[in-house]
């Protein structure tokens, strides 16, 4: 049986922004919900050495700091529910959302901090091999490469770290970028080009993934019975337009990150790539009362210190938001 609860701050998502928001306000006595949705703790779950955090002096593991979060935020009041909104309306007050799970939440603010996902090529031949050696979170997946050839494309901060990491497991990694210079920031730059196990493809793209296909499929001339799976890439090279063939066993897409804002399209504001529009220096979004933070509102920095920082402010927000209608509603008494 569905389950309606209300609070004055519900709080969409569970990565450094929500935790964040949840922890202020919480303390601010708003008695807020959080929603974690599908991803628990948000992208830092999926990576390990964590560096540029301020307060640690060690290297954290990113899953090890969103608990920590999360148990801070639980510590001072916040109540944290298992389940994925799937449908907003901002056009009744109080909102309305709706879970996954059936349940209703009614809130007198909200604060969006559904975060990025994941951004894939879109070839046929990366939906066709997913999971079978197309992947794109290393640390989840890099221990099945022990000893094998891997690729990742992509040339920002996720894929180098992804390359690092994979230099772990595998006995070889071969980074390709479309451009001959890398995104990513210039420490791990040095230590990607330093790694013996590193070799870095410029100025290349993926046209295709190359592999045996699961039984249902084509299966190889001859017929034999293969493994499915991954077994090379086919690349070209975008200056000389030159095709060329290597083989890995798996490749991991690490290309960057679209914004989880499907469900609100439509009600509030957006920019051309689906990123909330803020009011500049402001989690405000154009709908009073609904607040947004973290990577949703920010293709710019996209860390999670300026994820926890705007979700402090988008509680600081709300709190202010909730005072008001407060104050309006003792004066119509
Ligand atoms: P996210 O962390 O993306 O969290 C989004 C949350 O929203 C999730 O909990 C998800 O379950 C939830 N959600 C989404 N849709 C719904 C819905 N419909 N209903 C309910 N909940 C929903 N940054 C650094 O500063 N240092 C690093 O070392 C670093 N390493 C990184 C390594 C990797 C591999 C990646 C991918 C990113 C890394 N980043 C790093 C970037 C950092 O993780 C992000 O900037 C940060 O997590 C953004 O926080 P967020 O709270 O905005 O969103
Ligand atoms: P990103 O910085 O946007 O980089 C995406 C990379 O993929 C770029 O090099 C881009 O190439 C390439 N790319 C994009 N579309 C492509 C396509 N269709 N085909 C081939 N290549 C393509 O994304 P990110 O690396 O995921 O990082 C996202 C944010 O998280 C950033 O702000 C980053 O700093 C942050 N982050 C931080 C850390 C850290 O602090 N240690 C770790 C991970 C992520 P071009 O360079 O040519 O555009």
């Amino acid at each position: 049986m569905s389950t309606t609860h209300h609070t004055k701050t519900l709080i969409i998502g569970s990565g450094p922004a929500g935790c964040t928001a949840a922890i202020y306000a919480a303390r601010a006595s708003l008695e807020p919900i959080m929603v974690r949705g599908l991803q628990p703790g948000g992208q830092l779950t999926i990576t390990t050495d964590v560096e540029n955090y301020p307060g640690f002096a060690e290297t954290i593991q990113g899953p090890w700091l969103m608990e920590q979060m999360e148990a801070q935020a639980k510590h001072v009041g916040t109540v944290i529910l298992d389940d994925i909104i799937v449908d907003a309306d901002f056009s009744v007050r109080p909102f309305r959302m709706t879970g996954d799970s059936g349940d209703v939440y009614t809130s007198d603010s909200v604060i969006i901090s559904t975060g990025a996902s994941a951004r894939w090529l879109g070839l046929p031949s990366e939906e066709k091999f997913m999971g079978l050696g197309v992947s794109a979170c290393a640390t989840c997946d890099g221990f099945f490469y022990r000893g094998k050839e891997v690729a990742v494309i992509g040339g920002g901060n996720t894929a180098v770290e992804e390359a690092l990491y994979l230099t772990n497991h595998a006995s070889k990694v071969t980074l390709i970028h479309r451009r001959n210079e890398l995104r990513s920031e210039k420490i791990l730059q040095t230590r990607l080009l330093n790694n013996d196990k590193v070799e870095v493809i410029w100025d290349t793209t993926l046209e295709e993934i190359l592999g045996n296909e699961a039984a249902g499929g084509a299966l190889p001339l001859g017929g034999s019975m293969t493994p499915p799976g991954v077994t090379g890439l086919r690349l070209k090279n975008v200056k000389t337009n030159e095709e060329s063939t290597i083989n890995v066993d798996g490749v991991f897409i690490a290309i960057g990150h679209d914004p989880n804002t499907g469900i609100f399209k439509g009600q509030l504001d957006m920019d051309d790539n689906g990123y909330i529009i803020t009011k500049p220096g402001t989690p405000l979004t154009s709908i009073p009362g609904v607040f947004a933070a973290g990577d949703v509102q920010d293709h710019t920095y996209q860390q999670a210190v300026t994820a926890a920082g705007t979700g402090c402010m988008a509680a600081l927000d709300a709190e202010r938001f909730i005072a008001d209608l407060e104050d309006q509603a003792n004066a119509a008494e």
